[in-house]
C-alpha cells in the first residue's frame, strides 16, 4: 500500500463524485452556456459575498488573473517571500502583467500591515507604482499557516486607506476557515478579490474560481480567453467542485488531526531537527538531507515532497486515511 503524502492534489475522484460528474447538466461555457459552471461560480460567489465567479482549470491561473485584471505595466504588486505567486508560478507577474514584485519578510509567509507600508513606494518616476497585495491563507511554504480574522481584517482595512487592492490566495481558504472555527462570511467585504482551489484537500480533479466584482470578472473572462483557459463543457469539472464543496468541506478537521498526531509522532526522532508549527494539513520539518530521507520512506512506501535540501513536507488529505496515519506513525517512522 502507498501512503500518498506529497500534496493534497494527488486525490482522485470519488464514486460520490464521479456520479455527480456523470449526471452534470452541460453546455458551451465559451458562450456562457454551461449551467453546472454558472451554479458553481454564483455559489462560490454568494459564499464569500462577492458580486460574481469565474471558473478556471487552476489556481495559478486564478491569482495570475487578478493580478492582469487590477494591474498595469509599471505597477508593483506585494506579496510575501513565501507566497505561491512569487515561488510557483513561473514568474507569471512579469510575462502576463508586465509588473513588478516586492517581497515582505513576513513571519512563516504572513505579513504584517505594518510590514506591508514599509514597500510601499512614494510616487517618483524611478519607482513603479505600489498597485496590488496579495496574501495567502493557508501559507503552503509556511507549513500551511493561517492568518486570523483579525489579522486579515487589519490588512484590508490598511489596503482601504492606502488604496491598494487586496487579493486572497485562498488555495487553502477552506483550511484556513477549519482551523480558525470560521465562515467563509467571516470574509466577507475582506477581499478586492479572492482565489480558491477546489482541486486541493476537497478533493475535485481540477478547478478553481475567482470571485471579484462583476467589473472585475467580465474583464477576468476576456483574460482567462485570451491565456486559452476558455473552456467548452467544463459543467464536468464544476459538478465536481460542487460536489467537493458539499460533501468534503466539513471532514477538512479529520486531515488536521491526522497532521497533529503525524507531527506528534516526528518530534520523537533524532532525525527530525525541526519541525514548524502545524496548524492545517501541512507538516514542514528540517532533516540532514532531504532527498536520502524522501527515499528512506519511500522505500517503505511513504511518498513525501522534498521542500528544499533540507525540508521534507507532508499534506495529510482526504485519500489518507486513519489506518495510514497509524500504519506510518506505528510501523514507518521507526523504520526511517
Ligand atoms: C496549489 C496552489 C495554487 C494553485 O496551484 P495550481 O496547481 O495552479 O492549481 C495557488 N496558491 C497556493 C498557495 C497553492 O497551494
Amino acid at each position: 500500500m502507498m501512503i500518498d503524502l506529497r500534496s493534497d492534489t494527488v486525490t482522485k475522484p470519488s464514486p460520490g463524485m464521479l456520479k455527480a460528474m456523470m449526471d452534470a447538466e452541460l453546455g458551451d461555457d465559451v458562450f456562457g452556456e454551461d449551467p453546472t459552471v454558472r451554479k458553481l461560480e454564483e455559489m462560490c460567489a454568494a459564499l464569500f459575498g462577492m458580486e460574481a465567479g469565474l471558473f478556471c482549470p487552476s489556481g495559478t491561473m486564478t491569482n495570475q488573473i487578478a493580478i492582469k485584471a487590477q494591474t498595469q505595466p509599471l505597477d508593483e504588486i506585494i506579496c510575501d517571500k513565501l507566497s505561491h505567486i512569487y515561488n510557483y508560478e513561473t514568474g507569471g507577474w512579469a510575462f502576463h502583467s508586465g509588473v513588478s514584485i516586492r517581497l515582505a519578510d513576513g513571519e512563516r509567509g504572513r505579513m504584517t500591515a505594518a510590514q506591508v507600508n514599509e514597500l510601499i513606494l512614494p510616487d517618483y518616476d524611478w519607482y513603479p507604482n505600489s498597485r496590488l497585495v496579495a496574501i495567502e491563507n493557508t501559507v503552503n511554504k509556511g507549513g500551511g499557516s493561517v492568518y486570523s480574522i483579525a489579522e486579515m481584517q487589519a490588512l484590508s482595512r490598511f489596503c482601504r486607506t492606502r488604496n491598494l487592492t487586496f487579493h486572497l490566495d485562498g488555495a487553502r481558504i477552506f483550511n484556513a476557515l477549519t482551523a480558525l472555527k470560521a465562515t467563509p462570511a467571516d470574509l466577507h467585504g475582506l477581499f478586492d478579490s479572492l482565489s480558491i482551489c477546489i482541486s486541493k484537500g476537497l478533493g475535485a480533479p481540477a478547478g478553481s474560481v475567482l470571485l471579484g466584482s462583476a467589473t472585475m470578472i467580465k474583464r477576468s473572462r476576456k483574460i482567462r480567453k485570451v491565456m486559452g483557459g476558455g473552456m467548452r463543457q467544463s459543467g464536468l469539472l464544476a459538478a465536481a467542485c460542487i460536489y467537493a464543496l458539499e460533501n468534503n468541506r466539513a471532514r477538512l478537521s479529520d486531515d488536521h488531526d491526522n497532521a497533529r498526531r503525524i507531527a506528534e509522532a516526528l518530534v520523537d526522532y533524532p532525525w527530525v531537527k525541526r519541525l514548524l508549527p502545524v496548524e492545517t494539513n501541512i507538516i514542514i520539518f528540517e532533516v540532514e538531507d532531504a532527498a536520502s530521507i524522501a527515499e528512506k520512506f519511500a522505500n517503505l512506501g511513504v511518498r513525501t515532497s522534498p521542500f528544499s535540501p533540507t525540508l521534507l513536507r507532508m499534506v495529510t488529505h482526504l485519500d489518507v486515511s486513519l489506518s495510514m496515519v497509524n500504519t506510518l506513525i506505528q510501523q514507518v517512522l521507526p523504520a526511517i
